[in-house]
Formats: C-alpha cells, structure tokens, sequence
C-alpha cells in the first residue's frame, strides 16, 4: 500500500509585493494545500474601518475598531476560474482590497495589537490540520513559529514597485503613477518593519529567496524543490 505523504506547514513571509503571494498560490495549488494570504485578512479589516469612517488622515480609531472586531468575519471563496477572492461579511470584496485607497492605510491597521490578536487567533485555526501555505509578514515569526518550512522573499522597492504598478495598470488603474507606488512600497516597509507589534523580520530558521532577477517558472520550481527537501528530511 501506497505510504500517505505527511502534510506540513508552509510559512512564507517578506516584503510588499515581493510576489510571494502569487508563489504561494502556486506552489499550493501544485501540492494540493490550502492557501491564506493574510495580508488580504489585514486589507478586509482596513476596509471595514475605512467604511465606517474610522480612520481619519492617518489616525485611525482604535478603540471603535477594537470594539467591531467580532462583527468582522472574513472568508475566502472560489470562482468559477479556480481563483480565490476574499469575502468581508459575505461580500466579495476582492478588487476593492487591493485599491491604493486599502494600501494606503492598510499599514496603521495592521499595526495595531487587538488587530494582530484576531487575525493570528483565526490564521492559527485555519492551520490546525496542517496542509496549508501561508503567506505574510509574521507567518514563521508569530502565527506558525513550528512551520516545517518557512521562506523570507525580497526583492529590491524599485522591482517590488514595478511589479505592483504593472498590475494595477492591467487591472484598469490608470490614474496611477509608478512613483505613487513606490512611495507606497516604500512607506509600508518602513511602517511593517519598525512597528513594535510583530514587526516584520526573517525567522531563524527561514530560507532567503531574493526573487529580483528569476522568472515566475524558475520561483515556482524553487518553491517546489525547498517543498520536496522538507517533506523528506
Ligand atoms: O501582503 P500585502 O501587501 O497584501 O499586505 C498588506 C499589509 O498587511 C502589509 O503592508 C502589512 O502592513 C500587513 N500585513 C501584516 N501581517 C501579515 C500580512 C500583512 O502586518 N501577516
């Protein structure tokens, strides 16, 4: 009889627009594994404030959004093209997550510890069984610390910038400026690195990948050779 392969934690964290999101879909839909990508978690909770008006210029109300934590629920469903989309309360909210409009506040929301409770108390429960890819910023840090494989990508603000720029553009954004982007790049890495709440940094025991110059095939292959070395070591 055939051995059942073990399943494993995959954690992979590292900076805005880094691609590891895209990565991490990849290499799980590859091995079967289920996906979360927590910075849309942290993008749903924004926009949830932002609608009900409580983040004014860059103060955002912390004890309102405390208070409205439980009234969150964020869910991730499948369409038809096998592509998922998060849901705030029900509601597809997809494309309205990955507006500059999110993105630029998205930053202060996430550093605030009632914030970071919640979504690590939910990310930790949707990675009880196991089989499940990861990604973020504090995946091999906080939420999974016993990850059987962690990843920290980087790539430099410029590249990170252009990549996030040329997707905005095909997504019909065409009021946006590349500088406006890496402004944008450039701000949440500052803020995700020096907030005192789970700042952003490599574990230990995380592998580098520095995806500056590979294609999306060569990262793919990358990711699925490290997958291969961990779940036979
Ligand atoms: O990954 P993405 O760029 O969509 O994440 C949006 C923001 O959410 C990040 O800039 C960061 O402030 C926050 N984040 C976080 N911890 C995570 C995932 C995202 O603080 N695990």
């Amino acid at each position: 009889m055939k051995k059942k392969q073990r399943k494993i934690t995959i954690a992979i964290d590292g900076f805005s627009s880094s691609g590891k999101s895209t990565m991490a879909k990849q290499l799980a839909k590859t091995i079967g594994y289920a996906y979360i990508d927590t910075g849309a978690m942290y993008r749903a909770v924004t926009l949830y404030a932002l609608d009900h008006d409580m983040i004014h210029d860059d103060e955002v109300d912390v004890e309102a959004l405390t208070a409205a934590l439980d009234d969150i629920v964020i869910t991730f469903g499948v369409g038809k093209d096998g592509a998922s989309f998060t849901c705030l309360n029900g509601r597809d909210v997809e494309r309205e997550i990955r507006s500059m409009r999110v993105s630029d506040k998205v930053s202060l929301v996430a550093a605030i510890g009632a914030v970071r409770r919640a979504m690590v108390r939910q990310q930790q429960a949707m990675g009880r069984d196991k089989g499940i890819v990861m990604d973020g910023r504090d995946i091999g840090t906080v939420v999974f610390p016993d990850a059987e494989m962690k990843v920290f990508v980087n790539a430099s603000a410029e590249t990170r910038a252009r990549r996030r720029y040329d997707e905005l553009r095909a997504k019909g954004d065409t009021e946006i400026t590349y500088e406006e982007v890496l402004a944008n790049v450039q701000e949440r890495d500052h803020i995700d690195s020096t907030r005192e709440e789970s700042p952003l940094r490599r574990a230990d025991d995380a592998v580098d990948l520095d995806n500056s110059t590979m294609t999306i095939d060569e990262q793919n292959q990358w990711m699925l050779d490290l997958y291969n070395k961990c779940i036979n070591a």
